[in-house]
């Protein structure tokens, strides 16, 4: 695999943009965007004006080209440090966030954080008790979900299958004494053995991420991650392995725990553990698993963390909580999720932020993979693995045509599904129409259609009067983040009959006999029913590495105690890393283009408010 990495051409200055806030009401804590000191890992930058990542509305003096190890590594032509800009974020996104694991986050103005929407707003709390763990949780207890871990602590989140779910081994794994085949003990995984089965999933999803082998193969001399302690709290699967992998490959030690009490795939796990890595995880853990496992990773002796890599930011709140020393050491925090960059803005906001953060779940790329083709490719998946449906010729009615919405369209048009879609948004309707769907109100179908999608967002687009005209058999499901799209709590009365038919598939039964599939109860179909294509994940993974290489090798000032957005022009090179996995052929400019369009030859190619 090669990706082409040109060296530094033509300086060329890209413009500085700064949004206004589009409404002043919907005041947001400011976040810092960063586009610069992506040197250590992008291709080699241009000229331009080299400049600091800046916080919001403050420009910091400009930091030197990025040297040392990651630099040298990664980046062969020497490279100037990209071009910066600080930009208040306008972006509604903001405050109206997608938790990965389904649920909504809110930032009202004082930056409270807040589940929405739902009816009642539940504020997101961290755990601060329970040092002390229990020696031996019982059944219930391992069972017991807590209020007190984040909400993506808890949701399933499915991956994979896996092999060992039928497992009946019911002895804890802390209280089993297990050894890799290098005699060391240093984890705790649900069942070693498992580990050759664990490998092969984990050889699988090396194909679909093309990314982070090369980065592999690139690193080979250089180790941009040389001396890097990271502590890493995130689903544990196979495509995390890929990443813990090549985080060990680039130089670094890692020690993991799961940041999702369900979603360790036991056999992965052992193969990480068999293969060196200190991993505390498996699947059905309970609370104080989970905070024990967490505390495994990061109370050690003679080891010490100094980057954090964390999903849903209980990792990064234990470390806070309880050894909050350890920040003297640590360089930087890497957060994937909604509910970590919001606990992450919070602290900033409060002036409690010791170190620098890098929020990747706003990176261009990934947001774009997560929406639009994540769920042109699941939403299939998740049909197809609950009803066994053919969708040929089926009627369908899609809520929504954003980027979910579209990728589910798509997907549906092409597998000969007749679509509907229905739309608030004149912008989104004329493009639903443009791409030659019917634009209806939901009234005019629902008697016919065979499918109701909801991807919108927004609560009781499909309500008890919509659910008592479908027809016998109508399927209703939902793709958007929580399961308020749907109105299933109108479905709880008692002159309706629910039969649970299989996992995830209700059939709600009326009076006179007919009946609606309901799906997953409302929440996310893709999410809950199938699973997430690797190359998607890939792509989250590869930004998680950049962003800790970036953070890491960063000189000192060049990041404040502040939470940055990827550089745009690391957006650009995760892309590029992909490219070659479709042999596909990217045009240079020319210099004479470059100054025309007032570009560097090697990006950053688009301004920051660009959609893509
Ligand atoms: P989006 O804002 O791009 O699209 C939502 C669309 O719904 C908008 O165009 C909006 O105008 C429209 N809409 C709002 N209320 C409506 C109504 N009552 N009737 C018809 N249309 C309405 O958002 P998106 O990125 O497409 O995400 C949609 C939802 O899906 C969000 O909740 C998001 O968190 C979730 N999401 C799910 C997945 C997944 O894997 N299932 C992935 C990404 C996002």
């Amino acid at each position: 695999m090669s990706v082409q990495v040109v060296s530094a051409a033509a300086a060329a200055k890209v413009p500085e943009v700064e949004l206004k806030d589009l409404s002043p009401s919907e005041a947001q804590p400011q976040l810092a965007l960063s586009t610069a000191a992506v040197s250590a890992m992008a291709p080699a930058a241009g000229g331009g004006d080299p400049e600091a990542p800046a916080p919001a509305g403050e420009r910091p003096p400009a930091p030197g080209p990025g040297s040392g190890p990651a630099a040298a590594a990664l980046s062969p032509a020497a490279g100037k440090v990209p071009q910066a800009s600080a930009m208040k974020r306008s972006d509604p996104h903001h405050q109206h966030q997608r938790h990965r694991d389904g649920g909504e986050a809110l930032v009202s103005p004082d930056g409270t954080v807040t589940e929405a929407p739902r009816t009642v707003k539940k504020q997101i709390q961290f755990a601060d008790q329970k040092q002390e763990f229990n020696k031996r949780p019982t059944k219930i207890g391992r069972r017991s979900l807590s209020r007190s871990i984040s909400q993506s602590s808890t949701d399933s989140y499915s991956s994979a299958a896996s092999y060992t779910d039928s497992s009946d081994d019911e002895t804890s794994p802390r209280d089993k004494q297990q050894k890799n085949s290098k005699g060391s003990g240093d984890f705790c995984v649900k069942n070693i053995k498992q580990a050759e089965f664990g490998r092969r999933e984990i050889e699988i999803a090396e194909q679909e991420m093309p990314a982070l082998m090369a980065l592999r193969k690139r690193a080979q001399g250089e180790k941009p991650l040389a001396g890097a302690k990271i502590v890493g709290c995130t689903h544990i699967t196979a495509q995390t392995a890929v990443l813990m992998e090549t985080l060990g490959a680039l130089g670094a030690q890692c020690r993991w725990a799961a940041c999702n009490i369900y979603s360790t795939l036991n056999e992965v796990a052992a193969a990480l553990a068999e293969s060196g890595f200190p991993v505390f995880a498996w699947k059905g853990e309970s609370e104080d698993d989970f905070w024990w496992c967490i505390d495994r990773c990061v109370n050690v002796e003679g080891w010490q963390p100094n980057m954090i890599l964390d999903d849903g930011g209980d990792l990064t709140h234990w470390i806070y909580k309880k050894y909050p020393n350890m920040f003297k050491k640590i360089k930087g925090i890497v957060e994937e999720s909604v509910t970590g960059v919001h606990r992450l803005y919070q602290l900033s906001k409060a002036g409690k932020l010791c170190v620098p953060a890098m929020n990747v779940n706003d990176s261009v790329t990934k947001q774009k993979f997560d929406n639009l083709y994540c769920c042109r490719e699941s939403i299939l998946d998740g049909l197809k693995r609950t009803t066994d449906m053919m969708f040929g010729g089926k009627q369908v009615v899609v809520c929504g045509y954003g980027e979910v919405g579209k990728g589910c369209c798509a997907a549906l048009k092409a597998m000969g599904s007749i679509v509907y879609v229905t739309e608030i948004d004149p912008i989104c309707a004329l493009q639903a129409c443009m791409d030659g769907f019917r634009l209806v109100k939901l009234n005019e179908v629902i008697r016919q259609v065979d499918i109701v999608i909801t991807c919108t967002g927004n609560k009781n687009v499909v309500t008890r009067e919509h659910l008592d005209r479908m027809k016998n058999s109508c399927i209703v499901c939902n793709m958007g983040h929580s399961n308020t799209e749907i109105d299933v709590a109108s479905l709880r009365t008692p002159e309706l009959t629910w039969e649970r038919v299989r996992s995830q598939v209700d059939h709600v039964i009326w009076p006179d006999g007919k009946r609606i599939v309901l799906l997953a109860e409302g929440r996310l179909l893709n999410l809950s029913c199938s699973t997430v294509p690797t190359f998607v994940l890939s792509i989250t993974a590869t930004t998680q590495a950049l962003a800790l290489i970036e953070l890491y090798n960063a000189p000192e000032g060049r990041y404040k105690q502040d939470v940055y957005l990827l550089p745009k022009k690391m957006d650009e090179y995760v892309a590029s890393l992909h490219l070659p996995t479709f042999d596909a052929h990217l045009t240079e400019l020319t210099d004479e283009q470059a100054k025309y369009l007032g570009l560097n030859k090697n990006g950053p190619f688009k301004p920051n408010y660009y959609r893509y």
